[in-house]
């Protein structure tokens, strides 16, 4: 029996930075995406619907402080000593001159007890001079990206309309790294019916760069995005042939899933914290897979399925 961890926890790498519990609180910066906007690419990722993004807290409308202070007080007494990080995590969080990135990120620092931000965003929207600033900043509080690398495959790139190659990702991830910016790498797996790559060899890509985390959750098609119309397309009529029919596409089964995940994180280098496993997006939204199974409870099932089949994060690697 291993005793040793059979994964390294996110929370492990945040004690590195932090002697206390600290909480993300979800911000809306009021930023939009190159991928929506035209810069990039219009309509945005095939199955990307920003509205799963918002806090249940979050209220269109609020200033940064005060979604902040809100969600200060929603998280208020769970732990005896908390501090909070702001996340920026709706569309693109650095997708904005730098002067009102500035005046976004000072905002939120100035709020009590927000000890440092988390930003989310594509590989394609990090300029040298936003990664300097952010590197000064990051000499007076915490400062992590979260970068959507979603696939290293450009073929599951193009099929989801990311309007990116991995290869622009695997720049932005050393040009942060190499500023000592620690950098979460945002990761679909279930894709891989629209490339040539299986988990592992996504997982053996990543590795390769100087990231210090993932986030990891399956592929699941919401209402109303692209992926949704291809899928229920497919449903309605399966004489017709669409670009799902062709592919033989289905999403994972709950196993299909536990197994993929198991080939990446086996794949993947020892010292990358995993932030999260899966995703739960809200029922009214989601189409499919639909699981039942809420985060907790599927940790403890992946857990199982690691044991079960004797690996442990970095056993291939
Ligand atoms: S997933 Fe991110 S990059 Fe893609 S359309 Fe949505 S906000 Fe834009």
């Amino acid at each position: 029996m291993r005793k040793a961890a059979l994964y390294r926890k996110y929370s492990d790498f945040l004690a590195g930075y932090f002697p206390y519990k600290v909480q993300k609180l979800p911000v809306d910066g009021g930023f939009t995406c190159p991928n929506r906007d035209g810069t990039r690419g219009r309509g945005g990722c095939a199955y990307c619907v920003n509205r799963s993004f918002h806090p249940s807290y979050g209220k269109a409308g609020l200033t940064i402080t005060e979604q902040l202070v809100r969600g200060k007080e929603f998280f208020a007494g769970q732990y005896k000593e908390m501090k909070y990080l702001a996340y920026f995590q709706s569309f693109t969080g650095t997708y904005a001159p730098l002067d009102v990135l500035r005046q976004k990120y000072e905002e939120a620092l100035a709020v009590p007890d927000v000890e440092g931000l988390v930003i989310s965003t594509r590989p394609d929207c990090l300029p040298d001079e936003v990664l300097y600033y952010l590197q000064q900043l990051s000499k007076r509080a915490f400062v992590m990206l979260e970068i959507g690398v979603e696939s290293t495959d450009d073929a599951v790139l193009r099929a989801m309309n990311r309007q990116h190659a991995f290869a622009e990702t695997e720049d932005a991830i050393s040009r942060a790294a190499a500023l000592g910016i620690p950098v979460c790498g945002h990761v679909i797996l279930g894709l891989a019916h629209f490339g040539t790559l299986l988990a592992h060899d996504e997982a053996a890509r990543l590795s390769k760069t100087p990231i210090s985390s993932v986030k990891i959750h399956q592929l699941q098609i919401l209402r109303g995005t692209k992926l949704a119309h291809l899928y229920e397309e497919s449903q309605q009529n399966v004489n017709k042939l669409s670009t799902f029919c062709q592919l033989g596409f289905h999403p994972l089964s709950l196993a299909e899933y536990l197994d993929e995940l198991g080939d990446f994180v086996s794949h993947l280098r020892p010292d990358i914290a995993i932030e999260r496993l899966v995703s739960q997006s809200p029922s009214d939204m989601l189409i499919a897979p639909r699981w039942g199974v809420k985060p907790d409870a599927f940790q403890l099932l992946f857990e199982k399925h690691l044991t079960e089949n004797g690996l442990f994060q970095g056993k291939f690697y």
